[in-house]
């Protein structure tokens, strides 16, 4: 990753059965929300849970980076602004969200953002899939053709709402299978053709 993105914009509820095992209904058009660049973290570096949480998440996700700025763009245009595809861990505080009313905080702690191992360019959004794994056991599984909202048109949608620039990231939205983070744990994120990362979790220790 070269540089910090001026912002990350998640997608909320983009697969069917995630959002049904949230109870949740299927939004009628891309429920977004933003992730603070400070809570970004790379592969190895630690997931921190935060004292004010008893429930922590892991939400494994396709990462989209941008490549150039892009403001009311067209989805029949949108694929030609992206610059590569990244593994990212939607780390949630699961109660904080369901508390606080909106997800700022659930989803904006310190570490809550690990993305990587590295930029992909060569591949194709439509056969993109993503694996979520702890301790080495699959949990998740999704791909890009069961989403709700395809990427382009997510991309074409956020883009006339705030103008995604060079580096910014958009996180797809996450499969079923979420479930809670501890202590010595180790979540992988593995989106075939980018990679894997993996972030051990550790609780907080001033
Ligand atoms: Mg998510």
């Amino acid at each position: 990753m070269s540089g910090r993105p001026t912002k990350i914009v998640c997608v909320g509820r983009n697969y069917r059965e995630h959002a049904r095992e949230l109870q949740h209904e299927v939004p009628a058009y891309p429920l977004l929300f933003l992730k603070p660049p400070s809570a970004l973290i790379a592969s190895g570096e630690s997931i921190v849970l935060p004292p004010a949480s008893a429930r922590v998440d892991f939400e494994a996700e396709i990462g989209v980076v941008i490549g150039r700025r892009m403001h009311h763009v067209g989805a029949d245009q949108a694929p030609h602004f992206i610059r590569g595809f990244v593994c990212l861990n939607d780390v949630t505080a699961r109660d904080l969200q369901k508390t606080d009313g909106q997800w700022a905080r659930a989803k904006g702690f310190d570490t809550f953002c690990p993305v990587g191992p590295r930029v992909a360019e060569e591949l194709d959004w439509r056969e993109l899939e993503v694996y979520g794994r702890v301790n080495g056991e699959e949990r998740q599984y999704g791909k890009a053709s069961d989403m709700v909202f395809p990427i382009p048109m997510l991309l074409s949608y956020i883009s006339g709402i705030m103008t995604l620039e060079p580096g910014d990231i958009v996180a797809t939205g996450t499969p079923a299978g979420v479930g809670p983070l501890a202590p010595g744990d180790v979540v992988e994120v593995e989106v075939p053709g980018v990679g894997i990362l993996s972030n051990p979790v550790r609780a907080y220790d001033e």
